[in-house]
């Protein structure tokens, strides 16, 4: 297990998590998810448990850990709920970006109130006309005397339904392409900021996924968090390790799945045996375990890439795609080997398969992942040039 290679204080932050994510998450994910409720006050709550600091630098009020010990984190949380664990992420991920991006007097004045989580962030890329292509976003940034006047919206970003804080991508000069998106914090709080209704998304309302409007909305000088340039770049530096975490919460969800569906198969009795005796159906779950094997090792490996500053696109690529494809295909056999009784809401397994299928968007699409991937064939096999 990777977290062998961890430190003490790293182990014992996972072990908060799992702990929180057994007293808190796993008893309420159900009720959130057909309660259609964003947790704000369990997000508050984690926050207080140090949830949302696990990577922050510690100059910054944060814990200092690495992104290994942030994904093992987050996987024991996803265990229990995706759509918790990638509300609280954004969360944490934010803060971190902010309090690393924004000027002193803006960072003084906002990151007490986001390590408590009473502001809560999000990450604004997506919009209605524009998802995968990013470089393709429409959101205008003018410049103007002391700061820059901001119209378009956002969609699809986690945490929209209550966040007080975005750090969001607009367009400065669209001649420019990619190099003319910078990126701003902007503040629910200040006019021309219009938060629009969040999405009803099955498997997923503890994501609080949804979107805003800006109609001349005024972003001072001091919001500027990237100009133009070198937002892109800055977007997606941190693209590895998000397809990395993907991964490690679709293993959380299919262990989960695996250990109840075995638990189930091991009691239930049909044509005079247990489920688990039927080779047929046992071969199904064996495929599974053989799978999630499989996507441990690719994302670990991806995670500590990450953590020695090597080169871990197509590690986290690899990640990414495979777990979250395998994911949604097994998670659905596990359901499949528990008969109806798989689907009812007292499991967790269905919510996962929602969540799974989410995992295959969030952060980028499998397709994306293809792509990239793609785009290194020939290096990769020494072919072309
Ligand atoms: C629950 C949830 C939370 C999210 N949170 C955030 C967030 O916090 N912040 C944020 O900015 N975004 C967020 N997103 C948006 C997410 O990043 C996008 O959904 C993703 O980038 C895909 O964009 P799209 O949905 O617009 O699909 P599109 O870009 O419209 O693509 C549609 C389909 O076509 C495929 N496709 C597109 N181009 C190609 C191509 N060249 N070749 C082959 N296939 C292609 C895609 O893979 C996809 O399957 C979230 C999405 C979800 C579902």
């Amino acid at each position: 297990m990777i977290d062998a290679v961890l430190t003490a204080a790293e182990r014992e932050i996972i072990a908060t998590a799992r702990a929180f994510a057994e007293r808190v998450v796993a008893p309420n994910a159900a009720r959130w998810e057909w309660g259609r409720r964003y947790p704000l006050e369990a997000i508050r709550e984690a926050c207080a448990a140090g949830l949302n600091k696990i990577e922050l630098a510690r100059e910054h009020g944060g814990l200092g850990l690495s992104f290994t010990c942030k994904m093992r984190a987050f996987e024991e949380m996803a265990r229990h709920d995706y759509a918790f664990a990638f509300a609280l992420i954004n969360v944490h991920n934010s803060t971190a970006r902010f309090a690393r991006d924004a000027p002193p007097t803006l960072r003084d004045r906002l990151l007490p109130a986001m390590l408590t989580g009473e502001l809560i962030g999000c990450a604004g890329l997506t919009e209605p006309g524009a998802g995968s292509d990013f470089g393709a976003i429409s959101t205008s940034a003018r410049r103007v005397e002391g700061g820059w006047v901001l119209n378009g919206g956002k969609a699809w970003i986690t945490n929209a339904a209550v966040a007080g804080l975005s750090i969001a991508y607009a367009q400065t000069d669209p001649a420019q392409g990619w190099r003319g998106i910078a990126c701003f914090a902007i503040e629910a709080s200040r006019a021309g900021f219009k938060r629009l209704p969040a999405f009803e998304l099955h498997g997923g309302h503890a994501i609080g996924a949804g979107g805003f409007a800006l109609e001349d909305y005024l972003a001072p000088d001091e919001a500027l968090l990237h100009p133009p340039g070198r937002a892109f770049k800055s977007a997606l530096a941190g693209i590895n390790g998000a397809r990395t975490y993907v991964a490690a919460m679709c293993c959380g969800m299919l262990e989960e799945s695996l250990r109840v569906a075995v638990r189930y198969g091991s009691e239930r009795r049909t044509f005079g045996r247990k489920l688990l005796d039927h080779q047929g159906l046992r071969w199904k779950l064996v495929d599974a375990a053989t799978d999630l094997e499989a996507a441990r090792l690719l994302t670990y490996r991806a995670a500590r890439m990450i953590d020695e500053g090597a080169d871990a696109v197509l590690p986290a690529a690899h990640a990414k795609k495979f777990a979250t494809d395998m994911a949604v295909q097994r998670i659905s056999d596990c359901i499949q080997a528990m008969g109806a009784n798989g689907l009812r809401a007292d499991y967790p397994l269905a919510r996962h398969l929602a969540g799974a299928k989410i995992a295959a968007y969030t952060d980028g699409s499998i397709e994306m992942m293809n792509e990239r991937i793609g785009q290194a064939l020939g290096a990769t096999f020494g072919v072309g040039g």
